[in-house]
């Protein structure tokens, strides 16, 4: 069982309580991108076997949207932080990196 923690309220809960809403810090293409850039939006997702930054609503609480990231193999979650967050914030970086030594991940700039 999957266990979150909603940064915006605060509650713990079972993943049943949240809504599962895809791949988090996806780059977004205005009007005028190219069909590449688009296709790549819309259809390249990450599936890793390990660390995986995610979206997730709140859907039986407050209602909010917040990232978490967290390993698909053992279902640890690293941390969950909000939705606004351009990239994962360092503490939630360093606890991946004591877990998973040597794990890199893409450049958010
Ligand atoms: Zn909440």
């Amino acid at each position: 069982m999957l266990i979150l923690t909603c940064p915006c309220c605060g509650v713990t809960g079972e993943e049943t309580e949240f809504h599962q809403g895809g791949e988090a810090h996806l780059k977004r293409f205005g009007p005028g991108a190219s069909d590449d850039d688009f296709h790549t939006y819309m259809f390249a997702k990450e599936n890793p076997k390990g660390v995986h930054f995610e979206r997730w609503r709140h859907n039986n609480g407050c209602g909010k949207w917040f990232h978490a990231a967290r390993d698909t193999v053992t279902l640890e979650v690293y941390g969950t932080y909000p939705a606004q967050t351009l990239e994962p914030p360092q503490n939630i970086r360093d606890a991946i990196t004591a877990k998973r030594p040597g794990w890199t991940w893409r450049d958010f700039a």
